[in-house]
């Protein structure tokens, strides 16, 4: 997708570093999040544009055509949506046993994300690559700074922002109607396999959220413009994407690291794949862990782990997706605390949460941007419909009947 990126292009904001439609994060809270829709006080309401920059001279600024179709500047808030891996046999998931409730909450099945993608798609969203979004510069005054990047998009198409956490087939999931891995296909394209209820091995590219998505774009080019897709958010500590690369502290014997190297040769074709088209990882830290609470020592040895045992695989990232949606330092908006300076300083530029709405913010004392991102899911399904009409109705979506009879705010 990068052939693409100069369409996305920049830049600058250099003076204002504004807060784009920012709204206040509530501090702490791994769900509620964003209170209000007003601007940060003293910020501009909107990004100014100016002067940008075009690095490839034959691709078009804004307000000219491309493939006859005219791209205009986007100055308005970019949607960020979050799944988790989808419930490929709901009769599996939703039958009965403790995992029930929490993968009602947490999930959305096969058939409401084909429904979701369809959606989105319909009301004239494209996807545009988290990395995409923002750029580090260099402000007035000479610091490293971030910068909302200014879209250029199909005229009349809103961008959208995809990320998936914990893309990494947790063994609870194998149990529950998920598929059990990713894999690179005969055709070299991105296929998902595992079991079915009889225990029959399943290779489909229609029961997993990354091959659905990479169908539904290849039948929908145009949802696309620039290649993206979605930003893989992963743990390590069960390895990544279906294959046990991680390592155990407290036994680890030579069989056991011939046996994870040649699960790290099975993964790498997978991830050059994914890579190629237009999917980019981030960090969902090693261990899951809560970033509002652990101390800095647990913060630092599981940051390192991750960037050993998964960023030595999927490559540099700046992205880092909050586990549980937990702030660093237990607030990240109003103040730059501790261990937030710290993972700041190994690379990450954007802290990604979990909200009622798609706020961003530009930190003003550190070279970074925090983000919430919204959550299509059984419990927004259940009770935030309205909060969602702009990309679907929870009506038309909902499996009422496959899921648990639990309360439903709109029926
Ligand atoms: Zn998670």
């Amino acid at each position: 997708m990068r052939r693409f990126l100069p369409l996305l292009l920049a830049l600058v904001m250099l003076t204002s570093l504004a807060a784009c439609g920012a709204a206040s994060p509530a501090s702490g809270g791994s769900s509620g999040s964003s209170a209000s829709s007003s601007a940060d006080p003293g910020e501009p309401a909107a990004p100014q544009v100016e002067p940008y920059t075009i690095s490839d001279p034959t691709v078009k600024p804004a307000g000219d055509m491309v493939d006859g179709v005219p791209y205009t500047a986007w100055d308005g808030v970019v949607e960020h949506l979050f799944f988790h891996p989808v419930i490929a046999y709901p009769e599996l998931a939703f039958d009965g046993d403790s995992e029930s409730d929490g993968l009602d909450d947490y999930m959305v099945t096969v058939d409401e994300y084909d429904k979701i993608l369809q959606t989105v798609y319909d009301k004239g969203y494209v996807l545009v690559d988290i990395s995409d979004v923002w750029s580090e510069t260099t402000s007035a005054d000479g610091q490293p700074a971030m910068v909302r990047n200014t879209l250029y998009l199909p005229e009349g198409k809103k961008p959208l922002i995809l990320s998936f956490d914990d893309v990494n087939y947790y063994p609870y999931m194998l149990d529950n109607g998920f598929t059990y891995k990713l894999i690179v296909g005969d055709d070299g394209l991105i296929w998902s396999e595992g079991k079915d209820p009889q225990g029959d091995e399943v290779i489909s590219q229609d029961l997993d959220a990354v091959p659905i998505l990479d169908k539904f774009v290849r039948e929908h080019p145009d949802f696309s413009p620039f290649g993206a897709k979605g930003c893989l958010s992963l743990t390590g500590y069960c390895g990544i994407l279906g294959y046990h690369t991680q390592t155990d502290t407290k036994s680890w014997s030579a069989a056991q690291e011939t046996a994870r190297q040649k699960e790290i040769e099975e993964v790498k074709p997978v991830i050059a794949e994914l890579k190629r088209t237009g999917w980019t990882f981030g960090s969902h830290t090693w261990g899951h862990i809560r970033l509002g609470t652990k101390s800095m020592e647990t913060v630092q040895a599981d940051t390192k782990r991750w960037f050993d045992e998964v960023g030595s695989l999927v490559g540099p990232t700046t992205v880092l997706f909050y586990p549980h949606g937990e702030r660093p330092d237990g607030d990240d908006w109003k103040k730059t605390g501790p261990v937030f300076k710290y993972l700041q300083s190994q690379g990450f530029r954007i802290f990604a949460s979990v909200g009622i709405e798609s706020f961003s913010y530009i930190k003003k004392d550190i070279c970074a941007v925090i983000c919430d991102r919204l959550h299509p899911d059984g419990t927004t399904l259940r009770h935030s419909r309205d909060r969602y009409l702009q990309f679907y109705d929870a009506k038309d979506i909902m499996d009422v009947n496959i899921r648990p009879q639990r309360e439903i705010d709109w029926k």
